[in-house]
């Protein structure tokens, strides 16, 4: 018997097994798992009246809120794809990216409201709707959301006719290399997901997750799937402030939460000042970009937390790696687990990850060869929408290319070297940014740190470092150097070191080196670009 895996199950279980239990709190917000499929039935009635058919778009910029979460389920109902769009965007790329993938509805959070409002008159978008409109004035033809919702009945809706292979969501790359990229994710990519993660990340009903990343990424958005499908109770979070993330913390008994390094960084060192006296079982999912080695002693040290990390992308939907130490590694010293646990890690399941050299071939494992890691499993885009040239390039005989270098040992445990495009190449050696940022990270003044490449006469590139500095402390470059130069080999060394008082950063809190690397290239080409 086929039965195709929609989305919608996770919702439906979470009612059935778990109708009277929290479902979500967003502050002075909190929805039982009934109350829940009430309000996203009331939603999918709305969008009905709206004329929203199946594969229509419904897009939704807002932080993580209940009514974010609901949009989603609301539009799976009627087999329409969500749109979530990242908050730290700039008027002219809504504008884009809601044209280009046809949004044929939006939902916004008051707060974002303005954001909009530059471009308004281009926007082919039929209606907007405005969560918490009631605390704004809103323009004539736009709904408050509240409002709104309340005129529709909460009984079933009258679900579309919908195949797994039917696409979920439009989900736009971070656009940390270049211009963000419409991923088509269908129900059967985030569904086999769900299954894969929640089994490494152990997510059970007694779990309370903390929202912390964003859900318009593709990660917290297929975070809800297995957080729902368990009746875990999720706590929304509009600002990652690391105050609020404490507090909600220590009131929610919060028992997980994922989070790019950059947001880690920010929490260990309010720790650090605010001398916290924590002491509770939190599991810390960390992934997006590759986490300094001294951040996980931190967290499993100091606040006695377990530290894990994944690798994926959100092509891949995104998961595919995850850092579990193996039975033949419990017994190694801590200083190596932490390193491990610092290097992406292990296959997971329904995933088949291989690293190739330039021929195509496996690298010989536990040779330290770079290879490109490339991904073949059930989470792969369906391709990038309304670009069949760039999907053809990264989905080669029926492998999918990251783009990412990687070494394997010998017990298939893979480490991420760099992203190809951050690899710096001097004097014709490649030097991986992130083993360099690692021992800036070492450096006791040294809060925040990018490697990047810069051009250079004799050597073609030279590594770069740009660091932010702890409040109070002083250093000169000199002395970074020096440092560096004590813990790495010579050429990996960066030669010259910018200071400055913060690092540009993508909405899901990823460092852009190619951002901060082009100050540097103007007028000039580099090899990998
Ligand atoms: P764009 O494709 O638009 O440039 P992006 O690649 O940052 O943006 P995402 O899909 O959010 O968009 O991120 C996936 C990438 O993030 C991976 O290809 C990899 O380079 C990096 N990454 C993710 N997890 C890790 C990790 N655990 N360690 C190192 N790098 C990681
Ligand atoms: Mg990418």
């Amino acid at each position: 018997m086929y039965v195709p895996l929609l989305l919608t199950d996770f919702l439906d279980r979470a009612v059935k097994l778990y109708g009277d239990k929290t479902a979500v709190i967003d502050d002075e917000k909190v929805v039982t798992y009934s109350e829940l499929n009430e309000r996203v039935n009331r939603l999918s009635h709305g969008l009905k009246e709206l004329r929203v058919e199946k594969g229509d778009k419904v897009a939704i910029l807002a932080p993580n809120t209940l009514e974010m979460l609901e949009g989603f389920y609301g539009a799976f109902q009627l087999g329409a794809v969500t749109v979530p769009l990242n908050i730290r965007l700039k008027p002219n790329d809504y504008l884009f990216i809601l044209n280009h993938s046809e949004t044929k509805v939006l939902l916004v959070d008051y707060e974002l409201y303005d954001l909009i409002d530059p471009v308004r008159d281009q926007l082919n978008v039929e209606q907007i709707i405005v969560h918490g409109g009631h605390h704004i004035q809103l323009e004539d033809n736009d709904l408050d959301y509240e409002t709104w919702l309340a005129q529709f009945p909460a009984n079933p809706y009258y679900r579309a006719d919908i195949d797994e292979s039917d696409i979920a969501s439009l989900l736009y790359t971070s656009g940390t290399t270049g211009d963000p990229k419409g991923v088509m994710l269908t129900h059967r990519n985030n569904y086999l997901q769900a299954l894969q993660v929640m089994h490494h990340l152990r997510v059970s009903d007694q779990d309370v997750v903390l929202h912390v990343l964003p859900m318009f990424h593709v990660n917290g958005w297929g975070s809800i799937f297995y957080y729902t499908g368990n009746g875990a109770t999720q706590v929304m979070l509009r600002k990652t402030r690391p105050n609020i993330i404490f507090e909600k913390l220590e009131k929610n008994n919060v028992t997980i939460m994922q989070m790019a390094p950059t947001v880690l960084n920010s929490l260990l060192q309010y720790y650090d000042e605010s001398k916290l006296d924590l002491n509770q079982n939190v599991r810390i999912v960390i992934g997006g970009s590759a986490p300094p080695v001294t951040f996980v002693a931190k967290v499993e040290e100091e606040l006695g937390w377990e530290f894990i990390q994944i690798y994926g992308m959100t092509e891949t939907s995104p998961l595919t790696l995850t850092s579990i130490i193996r039975a033949q590694h419990v017994d190694e010293p801590k200083e190596v687990q932490y390193r491990m646990k610092s290097k992406a890690g292990y296959q997971m399941f329904l995933t088949n990850v291989k690293v190739v050299n330039e021929e195509g071939n496996e690298v010989t494992p536990n040779s330290q060869e770079i290879g490109e890691i490339v991904i073949r499993s059930n989470g792969v885009m369906e391709g990038y929408w309304k670009n069949e040239k760039a999907t053809n390039e990264v989905i080669r005989n029926g492998w999918f290319h990251t783009g990412d270098m990687g070494v394997v040992d010998s017990d298939g445990h893979i480490e991420i070297v760099d992203r190809k495009k951050d690899v710096i190449i001097s004097g014709g050696e490649n030097i991986s940014s992130i083993e360099v940022e690692n021992i800036l990270y070492e450096h006791p003044a040294v809060v925040e740190a990018a490697a990047i490449a810069i051009p250079h006469e004799k050597w073609g590139e030279t590594p770069h470092a740009v660091v932010v500095i702890r409040d109070g402390e002083t250093v000169t470059e000199e002395e970074i150097i020096a440092f560096a130069r004590e813990r790495l080999a010579h050429y990996k060394a960066p030669t010259s070191v910018s200071f400055v008082e913060e690092l540009p950063k993508t909405g899901s809190g990823k460092i852009q080196k190619a951002h901060i690397r082009n100050e540097f290239w103007k007028g000039k080409d580099r090899m990998v670009n």
